[in-house]
């Protein structure tokens, strides 16, 4: 008699029929910053005994490789506050060639300086960084705790590890409107491409975030006064439109989540630090992973179950002094 081998998992394709192939992992909800769009002040994070291990974290990634996800970016909260990151950024990286084609990461850049050569050397090539300002006040203004310049050594350390940095710039109204040609100007002399962010409604965080909420054609319209913008074909199957800039080499990206909606070509899931699958920023809908993992119950199913039920499409909207769309901070999401 013919042995049968266990049958292989279908490949991740949502109840819309797109093929699932990018997690974000958030492998805490834990932060050394407290920037003023993402979090309060005096945040309450999980406690130890819910957020799943580095072995949970590194276990799951495996089976969703096997699953089809062909890229991984670990984020949180603030990925590099994470003890054992460098565990599983090892053990994810060893997937790199066997199912996975990319992993990245997201990340203030506080930590970068003393982790930029073990993420190079897991196998991690380019990472996204937070920088909204150039301007050590305002930097301090809206991280609350943050300092400039340890940033900015972070993402030189970051450079000469060989990584590719893209800054990521959430447009903030009288915070940083003025900062977007010296950015420009910056990233270009270092290396770096530049993405722009409209704040999302996600979580309380005590002070009104329409106050700053700020569309991109707003934020962007000096320079559009200075420099032509060419719309250029790079699909990443995410939310940014990407734009060449006249006689510079930065590459420009907007997401623009409220003025423009970008939901039809998404192609990802998010899993947070307690095992949750979220299948969309702004919904409350999630599949618990962790228990099924811990009692050795039906993880596969439990995946396939949150694929069904991924939304169309998100439905923030930003009023002024509306609640946010749902009560979870990107932190806890992961962003
Ligand atoms: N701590 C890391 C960092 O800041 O890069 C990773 C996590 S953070 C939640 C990921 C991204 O989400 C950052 O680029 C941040 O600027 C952005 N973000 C946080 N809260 C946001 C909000 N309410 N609206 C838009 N972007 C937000
Ligand atoms: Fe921390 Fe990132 Fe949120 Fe800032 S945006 S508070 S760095 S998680």
């Amino acid at each position: 008699m013919v042995a049968l081998s266990p049958p292989i998992p279908a490949a991740l394709t949502d109840g819309h029929g797109r093929r699932i192939d990018y997690l974000r992992l958030s492998v805490t909800d834990r932060c050394d910053l407290r920037c003023r769009y993402c979090m309060a002040e005096d945040m309450q994070f999980l406690p130890k005994s819910a957020v799943l291990s580095i072995e949970e974290m590194a276990d799951l990634a495996e089976r969703f490789v096997a699953r089809g996800v062909r890229r991984i970016r670990l984020t949180g909260g603030e990925p590099l506050v994470r003890r054992g990151i460098d565990t599983l950024a090892t053990r994810i990286g060893a997937l790199i060639g066997r199912g996975l084609d990319e992993l990245t990461l997201t990340t203030n850049a506080m930590r970068l300086s003393e982790h930029a050569e073990m993420l190079a050397a897991s196998g991690v090539r380019r990472i996204n960084v937070s920088l909204d300002t150039l301007d050590p006040a305002a930097f301090r203004h809206i991280t609350r705790v943050g300092t400039l310049e340890t940033a900015l050594d972070g993402i030189a350390a970051a450079r000469r590890a060989g990584l590719a940095v893209k800054i990521n710039m959430v447009a903030l109204a009288r915070l940083n409107e003025d900062q977007l040609l010296p950015m420009l100007d910056w990233c270009a002399a270092n290396g770096c491409d530049l993405t722009l962010i409209e704040t999302m409604p996600l979580g309380e965080i005590a002070e009104d975030r329409s106050d700053h909420y700020m569309p991109l054609h707003q934020f962007v319209a000096p320079l559009r006064t200075q420099r032509a913008l060419y719309p250029i074909d790079r699909r990443t199957g995410g939310p940014a439109r990407y734009f060449a800039i006249e006689d510079s080499p930065v590459t420009l990206g907007l997401i623009t989540p409220l003025s423009d909606n970008f939901c039809a070509s998404c192609n990802r899931i998010r899993l947070t630090v307690e095992g949750r699958i979220y299948m969309c920023l702004g919904q409350d809908d999630h599949v618990d992973l962790r228990i099924a993992l811990r009692e050795r119950g039906d993880v596969n199913g439990l995946i396939d179950r949150a694929l069904a039920g991924k939304p169309r499409a998100h439905d923030f909207r930003i009023e002024r002094k509306s609640q946010p769309a749902v009560a979870r901070h990107m932190s806890a999401t992961g962003g």
